[in-house]
């Protein structure tokens, strides 16, 4: 047998199982072997017939003494029995399974699971599991055990496809290009188990141990797959032309002395880094870390600079309408005339556009690359979670005169070292800090009967030239949850608040109108602006000093951080209001370490391990590689796959 059979080629597999069978994407022997269970069923409790019940399902031993059909008046039938394990007797009845005298034939020694009757009052057991219980070296698969239970789909059965995956379990020697590729001293160092070990325990584990250690085996496996391909991708963009940018720092001292602030440590030092990575004649692959606010445009801005004084183009990505023309105004400002800057949105693309150095928008660039890049040498991705693994791909494959653009990608994201290494385990890593001035955004906890109070306090705040955003879960889910409803709930606000101009906005309203009322918040005409997540992105509103999230158990900890991060943007003193609805210890005690801390990473690690990565750093799904059995969550595991790559894998 071959890994690479096709899957019609195993006994009691014909075309229909087989068609059937690629429904769930088995293929091949190999599919088929890694098909793991999604979750198990512990039926390994085997015990008496007394101790059936009429609540919770049991499994027992006993022989199956007399099996009839009777027939009903309906033309249906029914099949009656009795079972005895030597102390006591009991009925059994199974409906519409006429066939089950044929294939258990009393006397006939059966594992069974079930529960008693609940309606019955004699005792009685109905349409109970069984599994036949044979003799020699055979080994029961179905109950009176730790039971693997895989994700099926109509036609296949959860017995048929445990017998054919025990069949391949049974035979795994004969398959023989199943070699293990880990050698044996990463297998020795980690205390790994041989891979048909973990196979075969994964499939059919004898004790709950066995599945800890076969899916720490089979992750390793996984995660090392990847880091492999990071590593080669890494050192083939190495080998890569790129325009190699030379650096004159003239003008980006007069930029540095139009800000009105000074720049810190970490932003010279990553933008002395990146003007280091584009000098080379191999493409930059970096990404910028930094806090919500914390003052990436500046470092992107400066550090593309060069590129521009090279004569080269630049394009710089924004997720959203509104960002990319926060940066086109804030960088326009700031740059000299010398360079032509376009603003390129859906709304905005005019085919004039098609001599401009500097490309800033959002992916309507990519719909209109053709008349838009002609030199290009570099692309800065910001809020690079939120585009596609495809997206991001389209912009790279922009080659002009054979040459690989230099790439810069930015992220709040807090994510982990060791998560962040393979993710990202092909780029290097920049970080900035927010500047020290940044005042700590002060979090409070409002319980509901602590709410109309907070209303008044709302409004003082909002009278001293303040400006709030007011946060709901999104709306499709929050009729289902029973949550605080935004659409219900703006009428009341708006009311409750008329001294102040307020403003809806949420995903259901089109965007150029959306962006409009961003505007109209971000120039001070709205005071209040009722609104699902759709601010979360990277919009920076100087006024804003005031956010109040309703439902905050709702949200990851780590987008309360990018949300909490709209306000308190300009040194000023701002405020983070969180109502919730459940008020129970474990919701407080989360919310009540969101308030006391400020570091995202330290945020993001503490919610971890109760989401996964996707839900911790809002990252696309798209955007993450998709793990079956291994999770970011266990930095351990990461840490050791990380070692044992370098040691595999870099030469
Ligand atoms: P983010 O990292 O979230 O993209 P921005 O680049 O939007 O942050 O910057 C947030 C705010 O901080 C902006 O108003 C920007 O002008 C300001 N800023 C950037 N760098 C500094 C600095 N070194 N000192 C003070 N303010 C700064
Ligand atoms: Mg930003």
């Amino acid at each position: 047998m071959h890994l690479t059979d096709n899957i019609n080629s195993l006994p009691g597999v014909g075309y229909r199982y087989a068609a059937l069978l690629s429904l769930l994407g088995i293929e091949t022997v190999k599919d088929l072997l890694n098909y793991f269970p999604s979750y198990y069923k512990d039926s390994s409790t085997v015990g008496m017939l007394s101790e059936l019940d009429k609540i919770q399902k049991r499994t027992v031993n006993a022989t199956l003494v007399k099996l009839k059909n009777i027939r009903l008046r309906n033309g249906k039938f029914i099949q009656k029995g009795t079972l005895t394990d030597g102390e006591v007797e009991l009925n059994v009845t199974w409906f519409n399974q006429p066939y089950l005298t044929k294939s258990l034939v009393p006397p006939i020694d059966l594992l069974i699971s079930g529960k008693l009757n609940p309606k019955s009052t004699k005792p009685e057991l109905t349409s109970p599991e069984y599994e036949i219980v044979r003799s020699g070296d055979y080994e029961n698969i179905h109950i009176g055990r730790i039971v693997p239970a895989y994700p099926l789909t109509k036609g296949i059965t959860s017995k048929w496809l445990r017998v054919k995956i025990k069949y391949l379990i049974d035979n795994i020697d004969q398959i023989e290009d199943l070699v293990d590729q880990l050698p044996l001293i990463i297998r020795e160092k980690y205390k790994l188990l041989e891979l048909t070990d973990a196979l075969k325990f994964i499939h059919f584990p004898q004790e709950s141990k066995d599945i800890t250690e076969a899916r720490r085996r089979l992750g390793f496996d996984e995660l090392l797959n990847i880091q492999k391909i990071l590593i080669e991708n890494s050192l083939k963009i190495k080998t890569q032309p790129a325009f190699s940018i030379s650096i004159n720092n003239g003008t980006m001292e007069k930029i540095k002395t139009k800000l009105p602030f000074t720049l810190t440590e970490s932003q010279n030092t990553t933008i002395e880094e990146i003007h280091n990575d584009i000098g080379k004649p191999h493409p930059m692959r970096r990404l910028l870390q930094g806090d919500v606010g914390s003052g990436k445009t500046i470092v992107a801005l400066l550090g593309l600079l060069p590129v521009l004084e090279n004569g080269y183009q630049v394009v710089l990505l924004a997720p959203t309408g509104i960002l990319a023309q926060q940066h086109y105004q804030s960088i326009s400002k700031l740059l000299d005339k010398k360079y032509k800057i376009s603003l390129i949105t859906k709304e905005t693309y005019n085919e004039l556009e098609t001599k401009s150095q500097l490309l800033i928008g959002t992916h309507a660039i990519l719909k209109h690359k053709s008349e838009l890049i002609h030199n290009l040498a570099m692309v800065i991705i910001d809020e690079q979670h939120r585009f596609g693994v495809e997206q991001r791909r389209e912009l790279l494959e922009l080659k002009s005169n054979n040459k690989v653009p230099h790439l810069l990608q930015l992220t709040a994201t807090p994510i982990p070292r060791t998560v962040a290494l393979t993710l990202f385990g092909d780029y290097q890593v920049s970080k900035i800090y927010p500047p020290k001035e940044r005042k700590m955004i002060r979090t409070f906890l409002v319980p509901e009967q602590k709410r109309a109070d907070s209303y008044d306090w709302i409004k003082n705040v909002v009278n001293n030239k303040g400006q709030a955003f007011w946060i709901f879960p999104a709306i499709e889910e929050s009729e289902k949850m029973q949550i605080k409803n935004l659409e219900q709930s703006y009428p009341i606000i708006e009311k409750l608040f008329n001294e102040f101009q307020s403003d809806v906005i949420h995903g259901k309203i089109k965007a150029d109108i959306k962006d409009k009322k961003i505007e109209q918040f971000a120039k001070g005409k709205t005071q209040i602006l009722v609104s699902t997540t759709v601010v979360e992105v990277g919009i920076d509103i100087p006024g804003a000093n005031l956010i109040i999230i309703e439902s905050a158990e709702r949200f990851g900890l780590a987008q309360l951080h990018q949300l909490r991060g709209r306000v308190g943007r300009n040194n000023q003193n701002a405020c983070c209001l969180l109502y919730f609805n459940e008020n129970k210890e474990e919701v407080r005690n989360r919310l009540e370490f969101f308030a006391k801390n400020t570091d995202g990473i330290k945020i993001a690690e503490y919610d971890l391990n109760r989401r996964g990565p996707g839900e911790v750093y809002g990252i696309q799904q798209s955007g993450l590689p998709n793990l079956k059995i291994a999770r970011f969550s266990n930095l351990e595991q990461l840490k050791q796959v990380q070692e044992a790559s370098e040691i595999l894998y870099r030469k």
